[in-house]
């Protein structure tokens, strides 16, 4: 598939819902849709226009989905073919190499970050020599033989898994399956290097695409501030604040998951490093309530809980339940101690969580005073024009009293 040729559907936008594509938003909804001309099928080219027939952009077409097109070329006169996509992904991995200087043959690093990086419907993460991929629309996964060739190109890859997100895939009316698509078959567990830690990652059966990538920078400036403290890492995965926590010099840390899978990773983890940490596999807003009725006293607690807010009325119960958690931390907190709380809920706006956390303080009647307001690491940037795929806020705040 080198030259697509031109767009085999026209879509036209309702009237009053052009200005955010005009403003280059890459997300078509499909109620914004009026009409599709010249019955593309899944994963066709289409070309988006006003309800006038200005052309606004191109995209593929997901017919089932909720966003049947997302948008990554605003030029009529471009051609999307293999060598647009070598250069829109050449240029995705030169900043991860070039502008962010991740270049370490051991590390992992986010390469490709969808709309970040105008690829809609492709993450790619690389942990040492291999590439782990997610096709997210059906129209990424059909091209999946031309992009792999040309990720293995651009990166010089020992191997490609591709990971299938179950939930995506049936949105988009994909199936796709876990499959090396290219080069030697990763172990098991793959081993990288962050900072001054090690891990294990399972490519296959982890979280995400095996490590949360996006906390990379705050876990790293979260152990610069850990140093002689009592940490609790209250949703630990595989033990990745916990491990660079007891390698800054904490006095202690407990780590605590639902996840037994992620401890026994986590366990392995901590041992790789030579770094005591301490496991409890349990549900984390319970054990907070459990630790403060025992009596435990904290000078810095983790909170970075998994998805809470899965849709807009799911909002208000996971601000609930954001609120709970940060209520258990800071009863958890001597005077001077830290609150690192994260929210991963795109949903969530910053304003929301504010006052999630600030509700929690006011309960605890702690003096609450934020330090840093974080975000995902650089290798995760996010569209300006869409800011829906800025999700990730990671607050540091000095609890005063
Ligand atoms: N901080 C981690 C990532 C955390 S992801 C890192 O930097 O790698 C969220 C974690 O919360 C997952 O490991 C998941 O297993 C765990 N989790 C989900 N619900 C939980 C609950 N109720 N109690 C404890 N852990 C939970």
């Amino acid at each position: 598939m080198n030259d697509e040729g031109p767009a085999r559907g026209r879509i036209a936008l309702k009237r009053g819902r052009v200005k955010p594509l005009a403003m280059h938003h890459p997300w078509v909804y499909a109620d914004a849709v009026a009409t599709v001309n010249g019955s593309p099928a899944a994963g066709d080219l289409v070309d988006v226009h006003d309800p006038i027939g200005r052309f606004i952009g191109r995209g593929y077409f997901s017919p089932k989905s909720k966003i049947p097109v997302k948008v990554f070329s605003w030029k009529k006169d471009e051609t999307i073919d293999a060598a647009f996509w070598h250069e829109r992904l050449r240029q995705a991995v030169e900043m991860r190499t070039g502008l962010l200087g991740r270049d370490d043959a051991f590390g992992a690093v986010r390469l490709v970050n969808a709309e970040g990086d105008g690829t809609p419907g492709l993450i790619v993460d690389r942990y040492g020599a291999y590439l782990v991929v997610e096709f997210l629309t059906g129209g990424m996964a059909r091209r999946a033989d031309m992009l792999v060739e040309i990720l293995a190109k651009l990166t010089g890859c020992a191997g490609i898994l591709e990971r299938p997100e179950a939930e995506l895939s049936r949105m988009e009316d994909m199936s796709r399956t876990e499959a090396v698509l290219r080069g030697t078959e990763p172990p098991d567990l793959v081993e990288i290097v962050e900072g001054p830690a090690k891990f294990l990652i399972d490519l296959r059966r982890g979280q995400k695409t095996g490590f949360y990538l996006d906390q990379r920078d705050n876990r790293l400036r979260t152990a610069e501030l850990a140093r002689g403290r009592r940490v609790l890492d209250a949703f630990c995965y595989t033990g990745a604040f916990s491990v660079h926590a007891a390698l800054a010099g904490a006095k202690s840390v407990l780590a605590v998951d639902s996840s037994e899978g992620s401890i026994e990773i986590a366990r392995r983890n901590a041992e790789l490093n030579g770094s005591a940490v301490e496991f409890a596999r349990g549900n984390a807003f319970e054990r907070l309530r459990m630790l403060q009725l025992e009596g435990q006293r904290f000078d810095m607690v983790i909170l970075d809980p998994p998805k809470l807010a899965r849709n807009r009325p799911g909002v208000m119960k996971a601000m609930a339940a954001y609120k709970d958690a940060n209520l258990s931390a800071l009863k958890l907190l001597d005077a001077g101690g830290i609150l690192v709380t994260c929210c991963c809920s795109g949903l969530v706006s910053e304003q929301e969580f504010l006052r999630a956390v600030n509700d929690a303080a006011v309960d605890a009647g702690r003096s609450v005073a934020v330090v840093e307001r974080r975000g995902a690491s650089g290798d995760h940037p996010y569209a300006l024009a869409c800011p829906e795929t800025d999700y990730l806020q990671c607050l540091i705040a000095r609890v005063a009293g």
